[in-house]
């Protein structure tokens, strides 16, 4: 037997890494990102501000004033803490490792499809995943839910609001009642990733909900590099997930950046706010285009769904274009093809070459 053989667990050798395809020269329109760079003055500042980090000692690793930043500028409920992550990726391994018990499976749920994360994070922990689909519409399948929660209990409910790849938020009744029916049984994580977007959130009713978690990232916002997660919850879960936490997982400069991008957080806002028109510009002149159907979306990208998807997909790539294509994670999106937001005028050339891959 092989060293890799008699080591590594069978299920992640037969994995396939995870892929990011290399963007250099691309129009790059897969990822999400926020397509703006800090205003020149702004870098200059930060600089300044990064060259005074004690860069030879560890990290504080209670991230007071970190924390109290978030809590102040974020909307975090009065009374309610948050622990940070390298990135909200992060936050899902820790949630999944605290939840792993030895003794008996534990179960994750969510419906799909949805980002990936919370499937590859169970599966790597030793935990069940059971995702559930979503209506044809993108709606949650409440009845479906429901019979899931019943039968698999679940240790932990994953709703993306507004979700991934689909962009739309699910319905703020459905998610109360999924909740509420978790509660002797799970907690229920609303990952709010691209709340700057859909400017609506679940963190005001953590107050009335013991088992309700919301996870949120500020990468969207436009520190997708600098990898900053942070989520909040009752202190009692908060403490547990606390432990698992690797002591310094955020580094002194995101730290440092992220506490001068708060203090900045109305520039970030206003870029949201443009993002957001752009969104609906996109939205509207793709769907005056000949066989595209855009779905609503409350996120930095649309989704759009047209006959032939791998082959303008394909297309688009030859042209040095790139948006993910996302036709086979799922039928329910067959043939769909996800577009991040760029800038006004990355929009203006993404839609010539759209419209000229589809003739
Ligand atoms: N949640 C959702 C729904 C996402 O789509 C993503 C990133 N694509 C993340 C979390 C991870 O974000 P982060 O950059 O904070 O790891």
């Amino acid at each position: 037997m092989s060293l890799i053989e008699n080591i590594i667990r069978p299920d992640v050798r037969e994995l396939d890494a995870y892929h990011v395809p290399d963007s250099a020269g691309y129009l790059k329109l897969d990822a999400m990102e926020n397509p703006y760079r800090l205003p020149e003055d702004m870098q200059k500042r930060l600089g300044e501000h990064l060259a005074h980090v004690a860069l030879n000692r560890y990290p504080v690793p209670s991230y007071t004033a970190l924390k109290a930043k978030i809590r102040e500028k974020l909307g975090v409920p009065d009374g309610y803490d948050v622990i940070v992550g390298n990135g909200s990726d992060e936050l899902i391994v820790i949630v999944s490792t605290a939840l792993a018990r030895q003794d008996r499976r534990a179960r994750v749920l969510a419906p799909v499809p949805t980002f990936v994360m919370y499937a590859l994070s169970a599966r790597f922990a030793g935990l069940d995943f059971v995702g559930v689909p979503l209506k044809a519409d993108f709606s949650l399948d409440m009845d479906a839910m429901l019979e899931a929660i019943r039968t698999h209990r679940p240790s932990v409910l994953y709703l993306a609001y507004p979700n991934n790849p689909t962009g739309n938020l699910f319905d703020v009744k459905d998610m109360l009642a999924l909740i509420d029916a978790m509660k002797d049984t799970g907690i229920v994580i609303s990952d709010e990733a691209y709340q700057p977007f859909a400017q609506t959130s679940m963190m005001p009713y953590l107050p009335m909900h013991p088992n309700l978690v919301v996870m949120r990232t500020v990468s969207k916002l436009g520190l997708a590099g600098v990898r900053l997660g942070y989520m909040s919850a009752s202190p009692e879960l908060l403490a547990e997930f606390d432990k698992v936490r690797p002591p310094y997982n955020v580094n002194v400069l995101t730290e440092a950046a992220v506490e001068f991008a708060l203090d900045h957080i109305d520039v970030f806002n206003e870029q949201a706010a443009s993002l957001r028109t752009e969104r609906e510009n996109l939205s509207a002149a793709l769907s005056t285009l000949p066989g595209i159907t855009v779905l609503p979306s409350s996120a930095n990208f649309v989704l759009v769904r047209l006959e032939n998807a791998d082959r303008v997909f394909e297309k688009l790539l030859a042209r040095k274009v790139l948006i993910k294509n996302v036709g086979k994670m799922h039928i329910l999106l067959d043939n769909c093809l996800r577009i991040t937001i760029g800038t006004p005028e990355e929009n203006r050339q993404f839609l010539d070459l759209f419209a000229a891959c589809l003739r």
